[in-house]
């Protein structure tokens, strides 16, 4: 598996491409959700040590088939029109959630569950992007990158990148601004 993939509006996956290594996450907030082994192994990592202090993640999405972006895109342009579809959810083929790589993590606290924006000003969040390229991971949509990720800010989406999570952390780097320097 390449972790390295890059995967936007403009670099796609074909109909049929389906990560290896999908495993179930078991996560609570929902039955059957699928990711790449290791990304799951470093998420594991990074929840327990999250427990410590009392921060509670979860996985609220994964691996997302072709045929099922299919569905959301199509439904959220009938919901809210065109314009609000292309900035917010990704066309089937340009979903990162499609490499298996991709996450979008939930908080429990209090006896529930808090997904997407609902998370944005927890400190479980800023611990969560403060902390998760010592896991591999990298929040893929920050703020303020909007005009190169082409994506709004979102607090809960994650993208395991493997070890050079660190230097694009450190450096302030989206994906696309560290692969086009290579
Ligand atoms: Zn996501």
């Amino acid at each position: 598996m390449n972790y390295r993939l890059l995967v936007n509006k403009t670099n796609g996956l074909s109909k049929d491409f389906i990560p290896e290594e999908l495993v179930d996450t078991k996560s609570e907030y929902k039955e059957g959700i699928l990711i790449n082994e290791e990304v799951l192994n470093a998420f594991r990592k990074l929840q327990n040590d999250a427990k410590v202090f009392t921060y509670n993640f979860d996985i609220e999405s994964g691996y997302r088939s072709y045929d099922y972006q299919e569905k959301i895109y199509n439904s959220l342009v009938k919901e809210k029109g065109f314009n609000y579809a292309l900035r917010s959810v990704a066309k089937p083929g340009y979903s990162e959630h499609q490499t298996g790589l991709a996450i979008d993590v939930c908080v429990y606290k209090d006896g529930k569950s808090y997904i997407e924006h609902d998370i944005e000003e927890f400190p479980e969040t800023k611990w969560l992007h403060s902390n998760c390229h010592k896991y591999g991971f990298i929040l893929r949509y920050p703020k303020e990158k909007e005009e190169i990720t082409g994506y709004m800010y979102e607090p809960w989406h994650l993208r395991y990148i493997g070890d050079i999570a660190p230097y694009i952390y450190n450096n302030d780097l989206t994906l696309e601004e560290y692969l086009e320097s290579k």
